[in-house]
């Protein structure tokens, strides 16, 4: 059968119904998004060595000959041991594997295979452990690079290599859109070559070419998309919303707080762009709990209190009713809707979703804070004044864009908040010329949050201190890089420790588990139960990651601590010291390879995130992106915040080419590529 990117995986050669579900986890279901999933590392398995010169730790791929073969019973009885004897022309060597005691049968005495792996010679003599093998001689497991892939369910690297290697064929169809000129004079591969060089490459270094190119490609389409809205925007006007200064300092006064230094200079600064008729292109950093929303909201009610409409948008359904009962409360005499896949509320009553969105199209509603909902369900927000958008980051480039669509003029004034922190360098270079408030202090009152470095298998008192703390009333968040058990990641895991605590330390603890691949709905009550109190512990991913506010959340277990960046770090810890209460963060890597320690220790030490932003950067070079998403860029699967000059790139690239033909008419695939990247966003 001819293989074409359409084809679908289920017409693969080994691809039955559930490995195709498997699949459809990892959003695959095509030969083209076959191609796509990338390997997030390889294994070098393309060196050999005679079997005498073998020496511990060398990985290597060895071909020969099975001459003997049994299983018995580890001493302890846990384990089914399968030994091998396994010879070449170099000489003979011992293999072993673990609890795979089929390998008698499939691969029985006077089979010729490749092995490859590590070599153990802590025993005496030196031992293959849990080899690969391949019998076909095919190389696909064995003897090269071998790329190792993003797993779900019980998909194995092997399926997911044949299924790959049988779609390279449709790799002829793949069309580039990069122009020429930027292709020559960057060095970079064609976009049929680059995945080629990602699913098979010969050496290191090509995989390193290949991943410059995905990540230029994402830096590109962004810097285009952006500059055509920021081109478009530059042309339109907004309205001038003058602000009344007497009436703003009575709502300050009026707060039951005082504000911080920094968020007086940002609401004024952002009181003043609204008064202009440029339309403001802001953007608000801060660290998590350094009070953001304050700020937004009272810009909100100097635009309200002008007769103007605002809206509020917030990457999750949690963080938008957050927002809208805080909306509601500071600003009370404006009526305030909401919209999030689930609600459509109007002054706190739920509403028939078509009234709604007749009321809004009407005009009717001043004041609405939703999520993305607004963007999938095609909601034009006619005569807005003034657009906040909060964690900017979570949304999509794509979505952020159609945000920004302009659908009518005067447009909206933009207020862009995050709290990832971005060093101002970057951030020029990454938004263009964009203005910047920074929030750097905490509001008083707040402890900073003691963190705790915990080796690894010391967690014995974490658990204690979690125990002590739900039993005074507080609530704890154990956080876990994966959702389920993998044997490609050595760490944990959300599903087996909830069920190893629920069985265990917690016993008796309400514990609840939370998760990306669950249906958003659940996902979001179980965290509106949490943050109401109806549980003690959340076991969760980094999905608590975007700014929700639990107050009495006082304990942040960061299990494989390892994993994450400090950046990630900073913002999990910022989950927990939302109140007076002193709280404390506690960061348990799975293993210290690698700088661990130091980088570890470094967010132990600093309670400042944006100092811990720019060691970020420093501690991570360029092209250490492949594994766990750590970059905070939230929309990039492959640039990371290292990839400054490949930003300025990119950035350069897309000026230049829009200064001479801003409707890219000389430029087919280039257009095409932006307008489907702006279509995607309502697909979802
Ligand atoms: P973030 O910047 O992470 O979005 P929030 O806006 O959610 O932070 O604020 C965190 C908490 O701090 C909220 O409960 C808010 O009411 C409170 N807060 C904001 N500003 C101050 C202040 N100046 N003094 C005391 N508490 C404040
Ligand atoms: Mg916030």
């Amino acid at each position: 059968m001819a293989i074409h990117l359409g084809t679908s995986v289920q017409d693969l050669p080994g691809i039955g119904i559930s490995a195709a579900k498997d699949l459809q986890r990892l959003g695959i279901s095509s030969v083209r998004d076959l191609l796509w999933h990338v390997p997030f590392r390889y294994d070098d398995f393309s060196h050999t060595k005679p079997i005498p010169l073998l020496r511990h730790g060398d990985v290597v791929t060895l071909t020969g000959i099975i001459k003997e073969i049994g299983t018995h019973l580890s001493r302890n009885g846990r384990v089914k041991l399968t030994e091998a004897i396994f010879e070449n022309e170099t000489g003979v060597l011992r293999v072993t594997w673990f609890n795979q005691p089929y390998l008698e049968k499939t691969v029985p005495a006077g089979t010729r295979l490749s092995l490859a792996g590590r070599v153990d010679r802590r025993f005496g003599s030196a031992t293959l452990v849990n080899p690969v093998r391949e019998v076909s001689g095919k190389g696909l497991q064995t003897g090269r690079l071998v790329p190792v892939y993003g797993l779900a369910g019980s998909l194995t690297q092997f399926k997911m290599r044949q299924a790959i290697s049988s779609s390279l064929p449709a790799l002829r169809e793949v069309t580039e859109w990069l122009p020429d000129e930027i292709l020559a004079s960057e060095n970079l591969p064609t976009l049929s070559h680059t995945l080629a060089l990602m699913h098979t490459p010969d050496r290191m270094t090509e995989t390193e070419d290949g991943l410059r190119r995905l990540a230029f490609e994402e830096l590109f389409l962004h810097q285009l998309l952006f500059a055509q809205v920021k081109r478009q925007r530059s042309t339109c006007s907004a309205c001038s919303i003058p602000t009344d200064v007497e009436a703003l300092r009575a709502f300050v006064a009026a707060l039951p707080f005082t504000l911080t230094k920094g968020q007086r200079v940002a609401a004024w600064e952002i009181v003043q762009d609204l008064a202009k008729e440029v339309p403001m292109n802001r953007l608000l950093q801060g660290d998590v709990g350094s009070g953001k929303t304050v700020v937004a909201l009272l810009a909100a009610r100097a635009v309200l209190a002008a007769g103007h409409r605002f809206a509020y948008l917030a990457p999750t359904a949690l963080l938008a009713e957050q927002h809208y009962r805080t909306c509601r409360l500071l600003i009370p005499h404006v009526s305030c809707a909401l919209l999030t896949s689930a609600h459509a509320m109007l002054d706190g009553e739920e509403m028939d979703r078509k009234k709604f969105f007749e009321c809004v199209r009407a005009g009717e509603i001043s004041s609405l804070v939703g999520t993305h909902a607004l963007l999938q369900e095609g909601v034009e927000l006619p005569e807005l004044s003034f657009l906040v958008i909060d964690e900017q980051h979570r949304f999509g480039v794509e979505q952020r864009h159609a945000l920004l669509k302009i659908v009518d003029r005067p447009v909206p004034h933009l207020l862009s908040m995050t709290a990832t922190p971005i060093p101002r360098s970057l951030a020029l270079t990454f938004y263009g010329d964009l203005e910047v408030s920074t929030l750097r202090e905490r509001p008083t009152g707040r402890l900073p949050v003691r963190t705790e470095f915990i080796g690894p298998g010391q967690e014995q008192i974490v658990w204690k201190t979690v125990q002590e703390e739900v039993e005074s009333g507080n609530q704890a968040f154990v956080i876990c890089p994966l959702i389920d058990f993998s044997d490609t990641f050595d760490t944990a895991s959300v599903l087996e420790t909830a069920k190893r605590l629920r069985q265990g330390p917690f016993k008796g603890l309400r514990v609840s588990v939370l998760h990306g691949q669950m249906p958003s709905a659940e996902k979001e009550s179980v965290l509106f139960d949490f943050a109401k109190g109806k549980a003690d512990v959340l076991v969760s991913t980094t999905v608590v990651e975007v700014g929700i506010d639990v107050s009495n959340a006082t304990v942040m277990v960061v299990l494989g601590a390892d994993r994450f960046g400090l950046a990630q770090l900073h913002q999990l810890r910022g989950r927990v010291g939302r109140s007076d209460k002193p709280s404390v963060c506690f960061l348990c890597p799975s293993s210290l390879g690698q700088g661990a320690r130091e980088r570890l220790e470094a967010v132990v030490q600093c309670q400042d995130g944006f100092v811990l932003a720019e060691k970020d950067l420093e501690l991570r070079g360029a092209g250490n992106l492949l594994g766990l998403n750590q970059s905070g860029f939230a929309d990039f699967r492959f640039a990371t915040l290292a990839d400054v000059d490949l930003m300025k790139k990119a950035r350069n690239w897309a000026e230049k080419i829009l200064s001479k033909d801003p409707e890219l008419l000389a430029y087919p695939f280039l257009r095409e590529r932006t307008r489907r990247a702006l279509e995607e966003v309502h697909l979802e």
